[in-house]
């Protein structure tokens, strides 16, 4: 049963014990780095079991979560109708290595949602559909260099894994050893909501940029949405100078509205990349767009891409019963959730005085401690994250399950019911306090 006594201990022992484990068998003990809490510190709850808006942790906790798998679970957790496709699909076979109709489906609902994508393939992770993305720009317009912006993630491909160099706009530097400097040498890393800096980029390498690629609205340094005109500039720029405009909407797809980012500023990309939510909790993605630029991939064309478990059954089952419960209805549901729980957050650190920005992107939103408004990652990096780390202890232990990170965005479902919100509203007050007292 779930322990409902707030609030919960500092400690985690059952979770301790497991991560001690891991530790040994696993670098950092974890199998993607943010999860190992060493921004906030403390032990990482290793989850058993959730179901709606609610997890459960090792040592038998409940916990409001609004992390959501890092958005795929819209639908909240062990949705009755997710999983009994998911069910069907194992007991028909796991894997056949051949075509099949769910991935048809699949890309004729993605084809169907979104305009601007004639053609999809469908992959297993983000990653591997930026990668592939960027990939084919190259073949397609037979150049190097790619444009990127500070803050932006689109999974840890390569030559995505760079950060501007210091003061020179125009040369990017590895972001990680492991990445060459050939590597990270033909992307350009600048600084976002700056359409000067694009405009001098494509002036200073004429003919050589393949393609910029953008997170439709990031969501990875935090909540940043484009401002007016940013993604419109973006595209006309690259029309104008023969690259590609590449929306990574692996974040936002099917979760600011139904057609995503593009449902909501209706800026037209080239290719479009997806993951998170079209995979309903499995590993599936896919890139898309133009039918002439993803005619170059093979077999059709000469791009090699390919992958064993791409289009997997199971996965594929899991996305397809995802989106087809992702009606209008639904996405009004999430919003107006999203709504209720921004106003909450506001409230209780405006009454306690704290100094914060919450900012949105539909229903994506995230708190920002500091006063000023956040345009890009330098933005985003001045404010006080110590006061985070505090806010974020005070939920934990009041039941509240935020993203491990002040750089992250915040993700609710249609699950998120009253009984949810009191939770939040309860910790709040709480957490709002222990980010006030905080000191750095
Ligand atoms: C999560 C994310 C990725 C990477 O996806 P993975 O499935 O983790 O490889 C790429 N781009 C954006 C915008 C993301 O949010």
């Amino acid at each position: 049963m779930a322990c409902v006594s707030y609030p919960y201990e500092y400690d985690a022992p059952v979770s301790q014990t497991l991560f001690d484990r891991a530790s040994l068998v696993t670098p950092g003990g974890v199998n993607s780095p943010v999860r190992a809490f060493r921004a906030v510190g403390g032990t990482p709850r290793f989850m058993v079991s959730g179901t709606g808006p609610y997890l459960t942790d090792a040592d038998g906790r409940e916990y409001v979560d609004l992390v959501c798998s890092w958005g795929p679970m819209i639908l909240g957790h062990s949705h009755p109708e997710v999983v009994a496709a998911v069910q069907a699909a194992v007991a028909r076979g796991t894997s056949f290595g051949t075509p099949g109709e769910g991935e048809v489906a699949l890309a004729e609902e993605i084809v169907a949602r979104i305009e601007p994508v004639e053609q999809v393939r469908l992959v297993s992770s983000g990653t591997e559909a930026t990668m592939s993305a960027i990939r084919l720009a190259r073949g397609f317009t037979g150049r190097a260099k790619v444009i990127k912006f500070a803050g932006c993630y689109h999974g840890h491909v390569d030559a995505l894994l760079a950060a501007a160099g210091s003061g020179v706009a125009t040369f990017a530097l590895p972001d990680t050893p492991g990445v060459t400097g050939a590597q990270a040498g033909d992307t350009i890393v600048l600084p976002y909501n700056d359409l000067e800096a694009v405009h001098a980029a494509f002036h200073a390498h004429p003919g050589e940029i393949a393609c910029v690629i953008t997170e439709a609205s990031p969501g990875n340094m935090g909540v940043v949405p484009p401002a007016d005109g940013f993604n419109a500039g973006l595209k006309a720029a690259c029309a104008k100078n023969g690259a590609l405009y590449i929306s990574d909407e692996v974040m936002t797809g099917f979760r600011t509205s139904r057609a995503g980012w593009y449902g909501v500023d209706g800026v037209k990309p080239d290719l479009m990349t997806f993951g998170k939510v079209m995979g309903g909790g499995f590993p599936a993605a896919a890139f898309g767009g133009r039918a002439d630029v993803m005619g170059h991939l093979a077999p059709a064309g000469p791009v090699y891409q390919a992958g064993t478990l791409s289009g997997n059954p199971v996965a594929t089952a899991a996305g397809l019963a995802q989106l087809r419960l992702l009606d209008d209805a639904a996405y009004a549901k999430v919003d107006a959730v999203s709504k209720e729980i921004q106003g909450l957050v506001s409230a209780a650190l405006t009454k306690e005085g704290v100094a914060h920005r919450l900012q949105t992107a539909s229903n994506m939103f995230s708190v920002f401690f500091t006063n000023r408004e956040v345009r890009n990652y330098e933005d985003a990096r001045n404010q006080e994250a110590f006061r985070f780390n505090a806010f974020f202890h005070a939920m934990l232990a009041n039941g509240v399950y935020l993203p491990p990170s002040a750089f992250e965005s915040w993700f609710v479902s249609t699950t998120h019911d009253e009984r949810a919100i009191e939770r939040i509203a309860a910790a709040l007050p709480v957490a709002a306090r222990a980010a006030a007292e905080a000191t750095a």
